[in-house]
């Protein structure tokens, strides 16, 4: 048994947060014990959730068209991915087709997304009747991510009862101008704090396999934390050809466990969600993602790469003993989720 590991997890289970110190030390031990690594992520998940995860779909209500230049995307009218250069935008009938599919499939959360940097308050009030729909008609939570939203944007999405706003902050403040040249972390972060501000939950994380270092990938954790995320997604690159990093290399499943495990340790109360990337990178690892410490999946297509059917994922689900979630998110658990550690069960 790997004695630094072991005593860090210990720590964490008796409610310690690690320090950054700790998290380096932790990283160090992990790279030849991969195994205890995994073990104690999954004491540690199973401590603060049992054997609960949640699921969740999203739609892309917009899509491509975005005059950003984030370098992993498919969507950037930068780059030629095939991916039409004018916004695609879905219909009221569209989204609300989307999330009776979803319903029907037993996911009880709803997002919708849209590509670019933001959107105007005509189509933002769109949104919220539609939000109204899906929440009273179809009776699912309603998160949305639409780029950069103001503080009054955001208050109107509470205020229209959408319960979690998702913006990632994609990697480390050190490495996003690397990424990212036509926004800056600064917004992403100002974003964030807009939406808790507002009373919205917040689903925030980033993508890996980006040219990333592995201290780039502490530094985000710990950023997240101070930011009080609820829900961290987390992507695995799948190179877009076109796009700037079409012919960077894929993440090992083996690399991609322990940077869920790393995760785990460092956010131990917030749900850690597998989302793009989880198909094509892990292939047949991909259940191992719970013992890494996983509690949430992004379930069905992701945003424009395919992901795998609801049905599948519902039964590697209860093939591995564990319980999809059935809750609907309500604003009331986001008043409760934010506690001073900024750590959200
Ligand atoms: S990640 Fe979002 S902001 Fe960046 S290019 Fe893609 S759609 Fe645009």
């Amino acid at each position: 048994m790997n004695l630094t590991i072991q005593t860090l997890a210990e720590r964490v289970l008796a409610g310690d947060l690690l320090t950054p110190q700790q998290a380096k030390e932790l990283l160090a031990a992990s790279l030849d014990d991969l195994d205890d690594l995994l073990y104690w992520a999954n004491q540690i998940r199973r401590h603060f959730f049992g054997n609960q995860v949640r699921v969740c779909s999203i739609v892309p209500g917009r899509l491509g068209g975005c005059n950003q230049d984030c370098a992993f995307c498919a969507q950037s009218v930068r780059y030629d991915t095939g991916i039409d250069k004018t916004p695609k935008v879905l219909s009221d009938e569209q989204i609300l087709a989307a999330a009776a599919e979803a319903k029907r499939k037993g996911v009880p959360n709803f997002g919708i997304v849209y590509s670019g940097k933001a959107v105007s308050d005509s189509e933002l009030e769109r949104l919220i009747a539609l939000a109204g729909r899906l929440k009273n008609e179809y009776g699912l939570g309603v998160c949305m991510g639409l780029g950069i939203l103001s503080d009054r944007q955001m208050f109107r999405l509470a205020q229209a009862g959408v319960v979690r706003y998702n913006h990632n902050l994609e990697t480390s403040r050190r490495h996003f101008p690397e990424i990212v040249t036509t926004h800056s972390y600064e917004d992403r972060v100002r974003t964030i704090e807009a939406a808790a501000a507002a009373g919205l939950g917040v689903c925030a994380g980033g993508i890996f396999g980006i040219g990333e270092r592995e201290q780039d990938r502490l530094d985000m954790a710990f950023e997240l934390r101070r930011l009080g995320v609820d829900t961290v997604p987390m992507n695995f690159l799948h190179p877009i050809a076109g796009t700037p990093l079409e012919k960077a290399e894929t993440l090992q499943p083996r690399d991609i466990l322990r940077i869920i495990a790393l995760y785990r340790f460092i956010l131990p109360t917030a749900h850690l969600k597998v989302a793009g990337g989880r198909v094509l990178n892990l292939r047949d690892l991909q259940s191992w993602i719970f013992f890494a410490g996983c509690t949430s999946i992004l379930s069905g297509n992701y945003l424009t790469t395919a992901g795998r059917s609801v049905e599948e994922d519902m039964r590697m689900l209860r093939d591995l003993g564990l319980t999809p979630v059935a809750e609907v998110l309500t604003k009331e658990q986001n008043a409760n989720a934010l506690h001073p550690q900024g750590v959200v069960p």
